[in-house]
């Protein structure tokens, strides 16, 4: 499938989350055989501090010269992009604009309906109303033409019991606006992984959701497989890569197979 090895969502300990060095995630990403790894961990927001789930606005200078220093280190052995995974919300546009003044790239990973997390969780399992929501502001990121890629657009999936009228709905939303904003969408590795480790009422698989990517495969979309690598060695596991594409096998999706950052 893949004629080069590369990954552009790699996260790092300082979002209170993932575990190991940067230079820890490089080295793994070479003993895979990536040729390119992009660093793109959870962007900060000005006004709020979540040391769980996102860096805050003033480790961001000491992040990206972090990555700017191994990407010198190990110039001649892979290639190193320094980028952000971020959240949309419409009254911290401005903030969002000027980070992507500073790193190479943007991705949109939707996980909450505000930065502390005090409304709606997108992993858990969530109402119609929750669902139509997360589709509704996916959208509208998207309208900014901020992002590089969409991860996880199934991640609202990872608890959901049914496939609701509501996750049809956005399935069909997301699908429409990625192909209108040419948005690549992301084969997320992570909801492999996860299930793997802690299975849900017998589900080894968190994301992708098939019934999800069922309808986006409808939309002509771009598709690009993202490991959104929390621990160093989750970039040697390519076994969960593959049984990440055999999730989606038979859908001809139109994986993108040449870095494009
Ligand atoms: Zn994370
Ligand atoms: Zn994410």
């Amino acid at each position: 499938m893949e004629k080069m090895r590369f990954n552009y969502h790699t996260h790092t300990v300082r979002c209170g989350h993932a575990s190991g060095t940067d230079e820890e995630y490089v080295q793994c990403a070479i003993k895979a055989g990536y040729r390119i790894l992009g660093f793109s961990d959870h962007a900060p927001f000005k006004k709020y501090s979540n040391r769980k789930c996102f860096m805050d606005w003033d480790q961001l200078e000491e992040y990206i010269g972090s990555i700017e220093q191994l990407k010198e280190k190990y110039r001649d052995q892979i290639e190193i992009h320094v980028g952000l995974e971020t959240e949309y919300y419409p009254y911290c546009h401005e903030e969002r604009e000027e980070l992507k003044k500073k790193v190479e790239y943007l991705l949109l990973g939707q996980h909450f309906s505000d930065p502390l997390c005090t409304q709606t969780d997108y992993f858990k399992q969530n109402s119609e109303e929750e669902i139509l929501q997360y589709g509704k502001s996916v959208c509208e990121a998207l309208d900014t033409g901020l992002f590089t890629y969409l991860c996880h657009p199934d991640v609202i999936m990872s608890r959901q019991p049914e496939f609701t009228g509501a996750c049809v709905e956005i399935a069909h939303m997301i699908g429409k606006k990625c192909a209108e904003t040419d948005t690549p969408l992301e084969l997320n590795v992570r909801g492999i992984m996860k299930g793997k480790r802690r299975p849900i009422e017998g589900r080894k698989c968190y994301y992708p959701n098939r019934d999800f990517w069922q309808i986006l495969a409808q939309y002509p979309i771009r598709v690009v497989c993202g490991i959104d690598a929390h621990a160093p060695e989750d970039l040697l596991d390519l076994e969960s890569v593959r049984d990440a594409y055999k999730e989606l096998d038979g859908l001809n999706l139109n994986y993108i197979t040449e870095p494009f950052i």
